[in-house]
């Protein structure tokens, strides 16, 4: 691609309105020392809120949507990068403060970028993408915490979304016997094939009931948030861990402290956006090691460019499964 072409993206320039199919060039490029030739994206809840407009995701127009890219550095003015490496970028800001990985090329600040995992293809990285990174980020929080396999059964809520997906294919595969809660019974097979052992139907989870209920887990991932983690936080077994990093179901939290003070449970918040660069490095290589590839290629649906808004529309109505990859060229 020469600096003169113009290039696609998908630019929101009005607050509260859908993002549209722009053409960009060279001189559209934002701040930053290093050009990334974009091959992959990926699809995420944060992603659909701002291609639809739905959610206020940008903090200043016009901004390029998606919140991961992985590709090819073009043109490096840092130490650490240079034409060739093989890079991949989630968070950091993408889409929200600083154009993101809806477009075929992209500048970012070095320091954002890691190197593509030995382990894992440009497309595989952007299966897992944000989503993907969160769920091995929650696992280390609940490793650092203390969790171990054989101390009793892991929940996984919005198993069937793209961060519990991920989260129930990586603790099944590190031993743990994991639950998976989830509203849609056609996903329990898939789900199954993932390596989770047993269903809650994710209604059970939904009213809070007594801040003190019959110990059920061990430990849980929650990606919903709001009533449902209260049940949660309610259930977990004498100093149990919650990785809590999603709000699928709101972002409230109308809880009590008798979980915290009378079983000891922890409440751990995970962030992808801003996750120091060592930790990410240490989740990426987990990823490479701990994901199996064949369970990532079955949690993985791949779609184009053009798909970008119709899959927002769906990720935000609960239409999607596992984790979309974007190929963007
Ligand atoms: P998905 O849309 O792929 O998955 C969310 C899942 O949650 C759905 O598949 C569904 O699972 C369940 N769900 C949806 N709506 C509700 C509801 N009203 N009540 C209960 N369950 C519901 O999203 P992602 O996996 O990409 O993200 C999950 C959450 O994590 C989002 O809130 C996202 O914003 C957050 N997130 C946070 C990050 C961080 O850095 N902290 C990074 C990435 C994501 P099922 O059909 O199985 O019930």
């Amino acid at each position: 691609m020469s600096a003169d072409d113009t290039y696609p993206a998908y630019v929101v320039e009005e607050k509260g309105k859908p993002a549209r199919l722009r053409r960009l060039t060279d001189a559209d490029l934002p701040e930053g020392d290093v050009t990334v030739d974009v091959a992959y994206s990926s699809l995420n809840f944060k992603d659909g809120l701002a291609v639809t407009g739905k959610g206020p995701i940008a903090r200043r127009l016009p901004m390029v949507c998606g919140i991961d890219l992985a590709g090819t550095v073009s043109a490096s003015g840092s130490p650490q990068w240079k034409p060739g490496d093989e890079v991949v970028l989630t968070g950091w800001g993408l889409s929200e403060t600083h154009p993101g990985g809806f477009t075929t090329r992209q500048r970012v600040r070095g320091e954002w970028l890691v190197a593509r995992p030995d382990a894992l293809t440009a497309e595989q990285s952007m299966a897992i993408g944000t989503a993907g990174l969160t769920a091995m980020l929650c696992v280390l929080e609940l490793e650092g915490s203390g969790m171990t396999p054989g101390q009793g059964p892991v929940l996984v809520t919005g198993a069937s979304g793209g961060v519990g997906s991920v989260a129930v294919a990586v603790l099944a595969k590190l031993g743990y016997e994991v639950v998976a809660a989830t509203g849609r019974p056609e996903s329990r097979a898939y789900l199954g094939d993932l390596g989770a052992s047993s269903f809650v139907d994710r209604a059970e989870l939904s009213e809070p009931g007594r801040p003190l209920q019959k110990e059920r887990w061990a430990h849980a991932v929650d990606t919903v948030g709001s009533t449902t983690l209260v049940s949660v936080l309610s259930q977990i077994g004498y100093r149990g861990s919650v990785a809590a990093c999603g709000l699928a179901g709101g972002n409230d939290l109308p809880a009590t402290v008798l979980p915290f003070i009378l079983r000891g449970v922890s409440l751990l918040g995970v962030d992808s956006v801003q996750c120091p660069t060592d930790v990410r490095a240490e989740a990426w290589k987990r990823l490479g090691a701990d994901l199996p590839q064949d369970l990532l290629a079955q949690l993985t649906t791949a779609r184009g460019f053009a798909d970008i808004p119709r899959l927002a529309e769906d990720i935000l109505a609960g239409r999607t499964r596992g984790r979309v990859v974007i190929d963007i060229n």
